[in-house]
């Protein structure tokens, strides 16, 4: 029998240097595996819990790579900064 967990891959948002990057995931990748974000950004995976994300100051969105997911699913672009999450 399998304990399933679910993983909603589209609320995978990888921190690189204290910005979270978008990624296309199709699987969970084990740690020290590279993987590649839409900005072209590559880095190794590495897992902890959501409670530590705040550790070392919010992480702050890498603008790159949200104006690529916008401009994929047509979302228009956003041009002010946005507030705090
Ligand atoms: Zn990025």
């Amino acid at each position: 029998m399998s304990a399933v967990i679910y993983i909603d891959f589209e609320a995978i948002h990888p921190v690189i240097d204290g910005e979270w990057h978008r990624t296309r995931l199709t699987g969970i990748p084990k740690p020290g595996q590279g993987i590649t974000m839409l900005c072209g950004a590559t880095a190794a995976a590495a897992f902890q819990p959501l409670n530590q994300r705040r550790d070392h100051g919010s992480p702050t969105e890498y603008p790159r790579c949200d104006s690529i997911y916008r401009r994929e699913r047509g979302i228009p672009q956003q041009h002010t900064r946005q507030g705090r999450r």
